[in-house]
């Protein structure tokens, strides 16, 4: 099954159980001010749930545009690196506003993996909330016995912790325990030797999460305190490219037909096969992720800049210029490339993509020129600087190392990797007491972080996405622990 067979038997699935399919929201978010991207399929029906506006349809479904980059849920610094997640993915969604509850949800969730989709059901394990004594939260027994009936035992059932099994809009608001669904990849002698109960929520690539179904069923008072809402909601996500990822039987999301096309394109004009070169892969796969994310959210609205959410993209943008240039040996504008690849690609579902192309390419394009400048006046700066580090015993110190972060956008993994090809090392420990000045200083400035949505200060700069702040082989060493 490809993936717009997928995407659209999702789609079809919910249709029958009379959901009304709506579009994506736009990735970049303009009209809420806690909220720079859409990181949730919930995110654009926010208003339903909190009783502002009356939903238009009691029954919706849908695939979001949704970008972790910023805020609560910001997973930039491990793509590339795990196999399954995004910066840019699809949320397949149904939604129930104040209609069906749990013992609908859960059952259909179950019969479109298993009978639609064919996932097998001894690979499969669900969870749900065991509560939270502390917090005076319930354990969430009727999803429980759904779950029991539906599996027909126990023994796949786990309880969750708050963390991942209790969502909360923010200090007071809706909540609600949720059920998620895991598969376990493996294979069937790793099956055999290790069960995958263990594994579940622990980081393990083949062991993933595909759904999340929340069930809100309270309103948190200002004094702490839980009520039953008036109304109870669904709100389910699915990771479209893990599901794709399962049903296809490959090990990792860029194995799939949603990143092949990118991820062949790349490495064709790299000159080199993927899956022969670890560092080579790793920057195909922050190329073939990053460009969705850039081209997205150009597409929808939002250009690079030099701060808030432009800014945000101007720094995926410049992560991903600096592993092409790094490791994959682009020294010119490459990435504006994949433009016309992914249009093609994500034309029957995101046509605004395709409609924009030109545009989209020469904003890239124009940027990338700007930042490979930077690049080299970097690499300059670093020349003229060569007599200092010899003198200094080949050690490139952490105010000029921090100097060549912050004036000319070089990561610190990039200093080291460029000391190194010269014989420098750098003084890291430096480096590092630089850039916690430099945090807590922005710390003092920028946002307030509230769950699922960012404030910013109108007169902060940008919100933090976050450095690498591992360098590459350390990273490498960390994905091989998993
Ligand atoms: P994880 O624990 O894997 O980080 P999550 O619990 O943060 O996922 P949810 O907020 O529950 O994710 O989102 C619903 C679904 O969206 C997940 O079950 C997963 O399939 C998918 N998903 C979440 N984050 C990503 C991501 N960064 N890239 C791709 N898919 C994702
Ligand atoms: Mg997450
Ligand atoms: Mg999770
Ligand atoms: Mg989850």
């Amino acid at each position: 099954m490809n993936a717009a067979d997928i995407r659209q038997k999702f789609l079809d699935f919910f249709a029958s159980k009379d959901h009304h399919i709506v579009s994506s929201a736009p990735i970049v978010v303009k009209d809420d001010p806690t909220l720079m991207f859409t990181n949730a399929g919930m995110n654009q029906f926010k208003d339903y749930f909190l009783g502002n506006k009356p939903a238009p349809y009691a029954r919706v479904a849908n695939t979001q545009k949704c970008l972790r980059v910023s805020g609560k849920h910001n997973d930039l610094e491990e793509v590339g690196y795990d196999t399954y997640h995004h910066t840019m993915f699809e949320m397949l969604g149904n939604w129930s506003f104040g209609n069906y509850f749990k013992k609908e949800a859960l059952p259909w969730a179950w019969e479109l993996l298993t009978e639609v989709y064919n996932l097998p059901k001894e690979r499969m394990y669900v969870s749900v909330f065991g509560g939270d004594e502390k917090d005076n939260l319930p354990k969430d027994e009727e999803a429980f016995g759904i779950w029991k009936k539906i599996l027909g035992s126990e023994e796949r059932i786990l309880f969750g912790s708050k963390k991942d099994n209790f969502w909360e809009m923010g200090e007071t608001g809706p909540c609600g325990p949720c059920s998620e669904i895991h598969i376990d990849l493996r294979s069937d002698e790793e099956v055999a030797r290790q069960s995958g109960y263990d594994l579940v929520n622990n980081d393990h690539p083949q062991v993933v999460e595909i759904w999340n179904n929340v069930f809100m069923e309270f309103n948190r008072l200002a004094d702490g305190s839980l009520v039953k809402l008036p109304a109870q909601h669904v709100d389910t996500g699915m990771g479209f490219e893990r599901l794709c990822m399962a049903i296809q039987g490959k090990q990792s999301n860029y194995d799939t037909d949603v990143f092949q096309p990118l991820i062949q394109f790349i490495a064709g004009e790299a000159g080199y096969t993927y899956g022969t070169d670890e560092k080579k892969d790793i920057a195909t796969r922050v190329l073939a992720d990053h460009i969705r994310a850039i081209a997205f959210a150009i597409a929808d609205g939002q250009l690079p800049s030099n701060n808030k959410a432009g800014y945000v993209i101007r720094r995926i943008l410049r992560r991903a210029v600096r592993y092409a240039f790094t490791f994959l040996g682009f020294k010119k504008p490459f990435l504006y490339k994949l433009v016309p690849v992914l249009a093609d690609q994500t034309l029957g579902i995101f046509p605004e993509l395709k409609a924009q192309q030109n545009f989209v390419v020469r904003v890239i394009e124009e940027e990338e020129l700007a930042f490979l400048r930077t690049l080299e006046n970097g690499l300059k700066r670093i020349d003229s600087l060569r007599d200092k580090f010899t003198s200094n015993q080949n050690i490139i110190d952490g105010k000029t190392a921090f100097e060549l972060y912050d004036t000319f956008g070089f990561p610190a993994d990039l200093t080291a990797l460029i000391a190194k090809e010269n014989g420098f090392s750098v003084d890291e420990a430096g480096f590092e007491k630089e850039m916690q000045e430099q945090k807590n200083r922005s710390r003092n400035a920028a946002q307030a972080e509230q769950s699922d949505w960012v404030i910013l200060n109108d007169e902060a700069e940008t919100a933090f996405i976050g450095y690498d702040n591992l360098t590459a082989e350390a990273r490498l060493v960390k994905y091989r622990q998993v």
